[in-house]
């Protein structure tokens, strides 16, 4: 069973996929998915009612992470963007909540919050940086997802692919249209590895299914 970890549509297969969802859209309760302040938002949204709204969501077993949350360098407002991350980061440790983080340009500010913030498990979504880079984060136990990056990787992301423990990893479409399906192909195709049953196991220990 394949799992696509960060995505933005729904699979009317059989494939085990993560929604994101937005703040101000109300989720599929019926498949996993993840809910939160994403950085893009941070203006238009009162973060003491998104927090309410994320809490009250995370009730339910298919909520299986807050996010996506997270910091982007390319996007205005960064210190509100900032306080809307270490918010919804107390969330989510008060809550025993996994993250699942956004991050553009912000590789060093998330791996300085992390040394505070050790209580929950965090995935850095859309992983496309260098292979110490990808050492950095997964010291600090973060997953790396990768995407559709995978289809046409650069020398650099290839590196870092080949390089990352297979335990740490994980896949995604994100808002790509395909089918995860291409994405496993690529990254078997780069190195022979069964990550599909490699994915399940980590899919697992994050969303804490083990004892589900
Ligand atoms: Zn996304």
């Amino acid at each position: 069973m394949l799992i696509d970890f960060h995505t933005h549509k729904t699979y009317s297969d059989n494939t085990t996929f993560v929604r994101s969802f937005m703040i101000d859209q109300t989720p599929d309760e019926n498949r996993f998915f993840t809910i939160g302040l994403h950085p893009w938002q941070v203006a238009d949204f009162n973060l003491d009612k998104a927090l309410k709204i994320i809490e009250n969501f995370c009730t339910h077993d298919n909520c299986i992470a807050i996010g996506e949350i997270g910091l982007d360098k390319t996007r205005k407002f960064f210190d509100l963007q900032y306080k809307a991350f270490i918010a919804q980061v107390l969330l989510a440790e008060k809550l025993n909540k996994p993250v699942v983080i956004h991050a553009v340009r912000s590789y060093n500010e998330i791996l300085s919050l992390r040394k505070k913030y050790t209580k929950t498990l965090w995935a850095i979504h859309g992983f496309i940086g260098n292979k110490q880079t990808a050492f950095q984060l997964i010291d600090k136990n973060i997953y790396l997802s990768f995407g559709k990056a995978l289809l046409n990787p650069s020398p650099k992301l290839q590196q870092a692919f080949k390089a990352v423990p297979y335990d740490k990893i994980f896949l995604e479409t994100d808002v790509w249209k395909g089918h995860i399906e291409q994405i496993y192909a690529a990254a078997e195709n780069m190195i022979n590895y069964d990550f599909e049953s490699q994915i399940t196991l980590n899919f697992a220990k994050f969303a804490n299914l083990e004892n589900a």
